[in-house]
């Protein structure tokens, strides 16, 4: 701990789901470790998740607990979740207006804009945390910003109509079905323009986190300081716990819906890098079509793999799947131990949706990413990991509902094994940038700079 990070008291508030607070705990471990005093906003849902870290640093981490504010009717249920959030701006201020040694500042995950009024409002700093990588989320900006003129020259609503954003490096183009959420947007409805406008207060919040780093999306975080037109732009990540702190074990976001000793003594009989781990996020899950066809890959292929799938689609598991394919699988029903797996030598290849900690994850373990987007920011995921930096390849893409062909998945996935594929050179590059980036080099330096500020305030 310095003297000077000793007395400064920061405000976390994480929105709600697995994506938005694995990574948001991770950079409050870092911050806690730096000697800062935090407390964290949480909903009752969520107080599983908090509570290891709540332990190991019981002094100088306290919680801010409050019930699930009721979700608003809103035209799609996220739209809801995050107006519904705006209910704790009453109580968050009480809190403060009472406390001894209130906060200097608050950090809120890119959903609570809001809390750029409320910071104000209390006469403190807000700083927005992405849990969107930069090129994800310029694009998400440059699109609420100009939705209503985007929607309105595509007024017949065409699935295929290109949007591109020319603003930003490599000029992304997305398709009409690839954008998330904007096609609700309906110019005076109250939610949609509250959403907008929630989105349009983070680039005006004092600074912003990305949870990314310089040799991944440098000419994106470049883009952005342009955009806001100061240098408080921060890239820490990738945002990952040690092997052996409070945050890392098996139990990271979840406890493991399998027997970790029975999954790495699996994993130990394996070669290097022969592995190909397969898993959708903590919210996609499979179509029973999709199930079928995946399922008929990994038959066709030779590949060992580990199948993580959610209660709920697991019933699409063709029947006798788990016999025909013998020790080369390992299915997981529920919460698998997602990063110590893809950190385990034998894993060398990651289907994966393109969520970005997913995204991150596999990056910083240099294993070869095999693209499989279903929505939010995953498309721009996806062109970033395959077409810029080249460390992965494209196995499915085509809307949430795109069916892949078993005979050239299966193949892909055979590929995705040979040691000397370029995408596996290069993840393996990107990767130790990655570490280079947390350790010593530019994702220190923009965390002591943050850390620094945040002391002098
Ligand atoms: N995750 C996990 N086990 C699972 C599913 C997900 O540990 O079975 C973790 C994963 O490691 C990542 C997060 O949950 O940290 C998912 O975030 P991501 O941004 O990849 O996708 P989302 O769930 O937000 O779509």
């Amino acid at each position: 701990m310095t003297q000077s990070t000793k007395n400064t008291h920061l405000l976390v508030y994480p929105f709600s789901g697995s994506g938005h607070i694995i990574p948001l705990l991770d950079l409050t471990h870092l911050l806690l470790d730096r000697g800062l005093t935090i407390t964290i906003v949480v909903i009752t849902a969520n107080l599983s998740l908090i509570e290891p870290l709540v332990s190991s640093y019981p002094t100088s981490l306290h919680k801010l607990l409050f019930p699930e504010p009721e979700i608003s009717p809103a035209p799609h249920p996220l739209i809801g979740k995050v107006i519904s959030s705006q209910k704790l701006f009453q109580p968050i201020v009480k809190w403060f207006e009472t406390h001894p040694s209130p906060p200097v500042a608050i950090v809120s995950d890119f959903f609570l804009g809001w809390t750029n009024e409320l910071a104000n409002h209390l006469g403190i700093r807000r700083i927005v945390f992405s849990p969107s990588g930069a090129l994800g989320s310029s694009i998400f900006h440059a699109l609420w910003r100009d939705v209503g003129e985007i929607n309105a020259r595509n007024d017949n609503g065409d699935e295929n109509f290109v949007v591109s954003f020319t603003e930003i490096p490599n000029v992304p183009e997305l398709k009409w079905w690839q954008l998330s959420l904007s096609h609700f947007y309906k110019k005076g409805d109250p939610d949609m323009e509250s959403f907008r406008d929630g989105m349009m207060a983070n680039m005006k919040s004092w600074g912003i986190i990305y949870n990314t780093f310089e040799e991944m999306e440098g000419v994106y975080i470049d883009h952005i300081q342009k955009q806001v037109g100061h240098d408080r732009v921060w890239a820490i990540g990738p945002l990952l716990p040690d092997e052996h702190g409070p945050l890392v074990s098996t139990g990271r976001g979840g406890s493991s819906a399998v027997s970790p000793d029975d999954l790495f003594r699996w994993l130990d009989r394996k070669s290097d890098d022969s592995v190909v781990y397969i898993c959708f996020g903590s919210r996609f899950t499979l179509s029973e079509k999709q199930m079928s066809s995946l399922a008929s890959a990994l038959e066709l292929s030779k590949v060992n793999f580990i199948l993580c799938v959610k209660a709920s689609d697991s019933s699409f598991i063709p029947s006798g799947f788990i016999d025909r394919v013998g020790d080369r699988g390992f299915i997981v029903k529920g919460w698998a131990p997602q990063l110590a797996i893809l950190r385990n030598r034998a894993v060398g290849s990651f289907v994966t949706h393109c969520g970005w900690n997913s995204t991150l994850e596999g990056v910083a373990a240099g294993v070869m990413m095999m693209t499989w987007s279903m929505g939010a920011d995953q498309y721009a995921n996806a062109k970033l990991l395959v077409d810029q930096l080249g460390v992965g390849l494209r196995v499915c893409e085509g809307g949430p509902e795109s069916v892949p062909d078993p005979g050239k998945l299966a193949q892909l996935l055979d590929e995705s094994s040979s040691v000397d594929r370029p995408e596996r050179v290069k993840v393996k590059e990107l990767s130790q940038a990655a570490t280079k980036a947390v350790k010593d080099g530019t994702s220190r330096r923009d965390l002591d700079m943050f850390t620094r500020l945040l002391s002098e305030l």
